[in-house]
């Protein structure tokens, strides 16, 4: 049964499900469509949310390149209101122009949020013919700091003479005048709350061990010093193994026994770089669900961006936002129905009549967004 909240606006609709007939309120999460394929992918996951039978009411809020093209502002005030208010967002992709226009949206919601890790699970479901078998892991990383600080000075100006000044009267280095110069700074207490988070993580998944991924052996007062943080804190976790890794060796580790890794925890560059093999050994983007997270308020979306040359083709695949719709459920503590999503989503998956072109088999032809997304709702509606 859906029904418009009386008293919001007709932009929120509330889905009534059982829990709610038993007497649950419905869970209040911002919904933001996104952009390009974004809007197709979260509202095939939307409708998989819904058909596990919890509630929601929905905050549904603009943002992205096509708001700013229509009103000249890509996230209007009202977005962020709504996700410190209700803690919790579903998101599609977000397009960032390159060159002159907007900062990503990405960005400014991690800050003004303070949604200081990225959790991204890594794991491959059976009849995925591109996924690496028995690859079951996590990658937390930082979201602030590292070299995506954006602390960096143009090789000409003042500014990156003056520090080539600095440095060659500090330390001797004799830097060349054509050097540009990107900052890279992490600090002890950004390492210990995302090495919280990565154990916390653990703790909750029933993992048995973290790494942290670093190269501290060239970059002691960065990368040491989170490795140092990070071990501190494992020193909090005794049921939970805790080594580490150069992240050099870590990433030809995941490419060849990524049977062997866990829950991996590593600052901004590394994390996203090894995020991707992940999404890679799990069968592409379309696979690869995550969110970021903070002390108030968490942002559960797809790692892939707003693909725009599939944008209103009735094409993506919605199971990254779908599963990244379960870590959502998780989150919330609807455990059951998460489990349950899941589940649909591998058997849709795994059976492989009814699924999208990335991941089709050969001989099979493959569904559009809708159709896959409608399988995976019937399957939640009719388990067998
Ligand atoms: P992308 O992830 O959008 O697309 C790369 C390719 O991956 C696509 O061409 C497509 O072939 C494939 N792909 C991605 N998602 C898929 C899905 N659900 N199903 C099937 N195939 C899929 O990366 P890009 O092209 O580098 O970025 C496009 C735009 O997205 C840029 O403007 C970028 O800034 C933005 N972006 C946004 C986010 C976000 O909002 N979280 C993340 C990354 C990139």
């Amino acid at each position: 049964m859906v029904a418009v909240h009386p008293r919001r606006s007709n932009a929120t609709i509330v889905q009534v499900g059982d829990d709610e007939l038993n007497g649950a309120l419905p869970h209040r999460v911002t919904l933001i469509p996104g952009d390009g394929i974004g809007p197709d992918v979260i509202d095939a996951a939307r409708r998989a949310l819904e058909a596990t039978g919890v509630a929601f009411e929905w905050d549904r809020q603009e943002a992205g390149a096509e708001l700013f093209e229509r009103e000249g502002d890509p996230m209007p005030p009202s977005v962020i209101e709504s996700i410190r208010e209700r803690g919790v967002a579903l998101k599609g992709p977000t397009s960032t122009p390159r060159g002159a226009g907007f900062r990503s949206i990405n960005l400014a919601l991690r800050q003004q949020l303070d949604l200081y890790a990225g959790i991204r699970p890594c794991k491959a479901y059976p009849g995925v013919a591109t996924a690496r078998a028995g690859t079951d892991l996590t990658i937390v990383r930082m979201n602030h700091e590292d070299l995506y600080a954006g602390i960096e000075y143009a090789h000409s100006s003042p500014e990156a003479a003056a520090l080539r000044d600095l440095i060659a009267s500090s330390d001797g280095s004799r830097l060349a005048d054509d050097v540009g110069l990107s900052i890279k700074p992490i600090s002890i207490s950004a390492s210990r709350r995302v090495a919280r988070r990565a154990f916390e993580y653990a703790r909750a998944s029933g993992r048995s061990t973290v790494t942290a991924v670093h190269k501290a052996t060239v970059m002691r007062h960065t990368d040491g010093l989170f490795l140092r943080a990070v071990s501190e804190v494992a020193d909090e976790y005794a049921n939970i193994a805790f080594d580490d890794r150069l992240v050099d060796s870590m990433a030809a580790e995941l490419v060849a026994h990524p049977e062997r890794c866990d829950v991996l925890v590593a600052p901004v560059l590394y994390g996203d770089v090894l995020s991707d093999i992940g999404a890679a050994l799990v069968g592409g983007l379309g696979m690869a669900p995550g969110f970021s997270v903070g002390d108030g308020c968490a942002v559960f979306e797809a790692v892939h961006g707003s693909a725009p040359r599939h944008r209103g083709r009735d094409r993506a695949n919605p199971s990254a936002a779908m599963l990244s719709g379960a870590l959502l459920l998780r989150h919330l503590g609807e455990h059951a129905a998460a489990d349950r999503l899941e589940g649909a989503i591998a058997a849709v998956i795994e059976e492989g009549r009814t699924v999208t072109y990335d991941v089709v088999r050969k001989q099979t032809a493959p569904v559009g967004t809708r159709a896959y997304a409608d399988a995976v709702v019937e399957r939640l509606a009719s388990p067998p």
